[in-house]
């Protein structure tokens, strides 16, 4: 028979159960053995929910009370001494490594002073993990109590036979690093780490596991040789093994590996191998044609990573014509990656209309959707006849739906002319005009856009939301705030201002909501990282504006400046990247279509009298395609275009600025470059000034303003830490390019600490001017 098998699970539970869990762990208001009571229960009841849903192989060990790879780093012991050397109890050990630890001086133990260890996106998700880092010298050893033996342990305890789920030994290598100051090439440790996987492995072979699921999803990248060349040693010697561990099943995701081709063999005497065709169906014939003689193909059809209803039609005819090459017991139909990506289930939606509601499936739904695939190939349409019945009709409704067309945005795109990608001027003869109008100083000063969300700003939010004050007393409200900052902003001596943004919950939901086509859920959470998590608004349809969105604001905020008022929007990749796109139309339309809508918001900004205009891409650069080449060109092609159709209705007089939270632009500068934007806003203070380097090189002419200090700290930086970073910017920076302003937004911050840290920075430009 076909089976059904899910990559991994979400974590978080029902309501955030994991989330309220640790944190209140960290706030010493449970205790451990309570926060291991919830992990265990939530395990529980995420293995039962799998088995009703009748899946065949459920993962264990994909649940973690942080993060995946956090959970190997302690597994394999590789912890770094600033860690271990404090003996700290395992689980606050682990979360010392995830969050930091600062804890004081106490009879009973010496003070804990630790930063956390570093954490990146997990491949083109927005998932984050935990980066192992490596000594030079770096030695492994098991944990006393490892947590894939104890969880299979626990599963098997409550009658449920899992799969549990490693990371590989190349992935965990090939995703960590070097310490600082350390030479280590992570990728050499393999022959050391590997005698540790045997030993996981004959441990979960001795308490029953049958089969093991080994991500290896580093083979969707380009890898370098030594990476590559170190599959074959490596799964050669677990395969040696024979019986004495589980069956080995490699996990790809996220990708295809069909570039990886020459690796492929180093598997063909495992148990089987996975691939994602969600994401990259035209992967199957290659990798069929790579696979061992009896070797099993997981076929991942169920995307892990969106929120869509499967069709069902399509992944039955996709298994179909795989069980007709390799026949039905070595076929598995899957989630394409772990279910990690998804929200836990469409049950908990009370407020989604009904129409489109029909069209979702999260985590829960999707071990449903698994089981009826596998049954339909196994048993035959019949026996699931009306789930079939009732899918097609969701997904002819969603395709026929008005809210999917709206033939006047298809038509609009139809008429976009080359002129509009374009500004009207080149770049000197904008500056000029924009100088004139604006007359600003040398050094200009500004901020990002948000000013502190006060404590008030989110009680009068939800007031509002539970109409316990009128659409009336909300809008003055936020005027009042309007006014506040501007004064503040007076005071403070900054050359262009912003209205603050107060009325904004999120830079993207904000305009989700003003836009047709997107939806949103109550309960949509997905864990961002560590307790962190998420909610992604849903676009559902073609993109429009039904009315301005900022206008109001900012009119009003310009009308009662003095100086420029700067209107502040979020830009269409950002709002594309941080959502659940659609999957029945590319990214580049959606995006061409929220660009034509921010354009529409731009050109009325500028009517309104607003001549600096910020439009932000702080997810630009987490969009590139995970490998270099034409995926990577195409995309960054069509994104630079999207983010040019959005601003370039404006007359050369209106500037346009645009921020990004990073300053590594070193592999995509030009189209940096192609923007076209007046200013750039771009995160500085804590990377190297020698990143402006890149600048000067390609000789770019328009403006810049690395930002001058962290905003993500509370401490205040002195005015002379601020000139010594703009005399370093200086050396890479024309006087004439250079404008100082923060990192980012200050929203997360206090008022006191902003109004401290802005004084120093207008007054560090303040001398920079007078210099020159
Ligand atoms: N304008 C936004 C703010 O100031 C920018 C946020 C961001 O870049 N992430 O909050
Ligand atoms: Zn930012």
């Amino acid at each position: 028979m076909v089976q059904s098998s899910v990559l991994g699970f979400p974590r978080m539970g029902v309501n955030r159960d994991l989330k309220k869990a640790t944190e209140s762990y960290w706030g010493g208001k449970i205790s451990q053995r309570e926060l291991l009571a919830e992990g265990k229960r939530l395990r529980g009841e995420h293995w039962k929910i799998q088995k009703e849903a009748g899946i065949n192989i459920i993962p264990s060990n994909d649940f973690s009370f942080y993060d995946h790879v956090l959970d190997h780093i302690q597994l394999f012991g590789a912890i770094p001494e600033k860690y271990s050397k404090h003996n700290l109890d395992p689980i606050d050990e682990f979360f010392a490594m995830g969050r930091g630890l600062q804890s004081p001086h106490t009879p009973e133990a010496a003070a804990v002073d630790v930063p956390s260890l570093e954490m990146v996106k997990w491949f083109d998700s927005n998932y984050h993990y935990v980066k192992p880092t490596f000594q030079d010298g770096q030695n492994f050893k098991l944990s006393s109590n490892p947590k894939p033996v104890a969880e299979f342990l626990e599963a098997k305890e409550a009658g449920i036979i899992t799969r549990p789920v490693l990371v590989g030994p190349v992935t965990f290598l090939a995703l960590g690093k070097a310490d600082r100051d350390q030479n280590v090439v992570p990728i050499s440790l393999l022959h050391k780490l590997l005698p540790l996987y045997e030993e996981i492995l004959v441990k979960l072979k001795e308490a029953g596991a049958e089969s093991v699921q080994i991500d290896e999803p580093c083979l969707v990248l380009d890898l370098p040789p030594k990476v590559r060349n170190a599959f074959k040693p490596a799964y050669d010697k677990l395969s040696s093994l024979g019986g004495k561990i589980p069956e080995l099943v490699v996990a790809t995701y996220f990708g295809d590996i069909v570039h990886n081709y020459d690796v492929l063999p180093s598997f063909s005497s495992l148990h089987g191998l996975h691939i994602d065709l969600a994401r990259n169906p035209e992967q199957l014939e290659t990798v069929i044609g790579a696979l061992g003689e009896k070797q099993l193909l997981s076929v991942g059809v169920v995307d892990g990573r969106n929120i869509w209803k499967a069709n069902f039609k399509k992944a039955i005819e996709t298994v179909e014509t795989v069980v007709q090459k390799l026949g039905k017991d070595r076929v598995i139909v899957a989630s394409s990656s772990s279910l990690l990506h998804t929200p836990h289930t469409l049950a908990s939606e009370k407020k989604l209309d009904e129409d489109v509601k029909d069209w979702f499936s999260f985590a829960v739904e999707k071990t449903k959707e698994l089981a009826i695939i596998a049954k339909a190939v196994t048993d035959g349409p019949a026996s699931v006849r009306e789930e079939l019945e009732a899918n097609a009709k969701s997904m002819e409704a969603k395709a026929t739906s008005k809210r999917t067309n709206d033939p006047k945005v298809k038509e609009r795109q139809s008429k976009i002319t080359e002129e509009m990608f374009n500004r009207k001027s080149p770049f000197p003869i904008r500056i000029a005009q924009q100088q004139e109008k604006l007359n600003l100083p040398l050094f200009p000063t500004t901020t990002i856009g948000s000013f502190p969300q006060t404590k008030e700003i989110r009680i009068q939010r939800n007031k509002l939301t539970k109409s316990e004050i009128s659409e009336e007393e909300y809008e003055k409200f936020i005027e009042r705030e309007i006014e506040d900052v501007v004064k503040i902003q007076e005071e403070l001596g900054l050359d262009v201002y912003v209205h603050g943004e107060p009325e904004r919950n999120d830079m993207v939901q904000y305009f989700g909501e003003r836009l047709t086509g997107y939806v949103f859920t109550t309960h949509g959470w997905v864990q961002s990282y560590g307790s962190r998590c998420v909610r992604p608004p849903i676009i559902v349809g073609d993109i429009s504006r039904p009315a301005p969105m900022t206008v109001k604001e900012s009119k009003y905020a310009a009308s009662i400046s003095k100086k420029p008022m700067k209107g502040m929007l979020t830009g269409p990749i950002t709002c594309l990247r941080w959502s659940y796109p659609r999957n029945d139309i590319h990214q580049s339309v959606q995006a061409e279509q929220l660009a034509l809508a921010l354009r529409d918001e731009v050109v009325d900004l500028e009517s309104a009298g607003v001549y600096v205009i910020q439009v932000d891409e702080p997810a630009l650069r987490e969009g590139l395609p995970l490998r270099q080449g034409l995926e990577r060109d195409n995309y960054l092609s069509w994104a630079v275009k999207s983010f040019r159709l959005s601003v370039a209705g404006v007359q050369d007089s209106t500037q346009i600025h645009s921020h990004f939270c990073y300053s590594e632009f070193q592999d995509f500068f030009k189209a940096i470059a192609d923007l076209d934007a007046d200013v750039l806003s771009i995160e500085n203070s804590k990377s190297d000034a020698k990143l402006l380097k890149v600048f000067v090189d390609e000789a770019y002419p328009r403006h810049i303003g690395p930002g001058v200090y962290d905003i993500h700290s509370p401490r205040i930086p002195s005015e002379d830490e601020i000139k010594d970073r703009i005399e370093e910017m200086l050396q890479y920076l024309k006087p004439e390019q250079l404008w100082v302003d923060p990192d980012c937004g200050l929203k997360t911050r206090q008022w006191k600490e902003t109004k401290a840290a802005l004084t120093n920075m207008v007054n560090a430009a303040k001398f920079y001017r007078q210099k020159y």
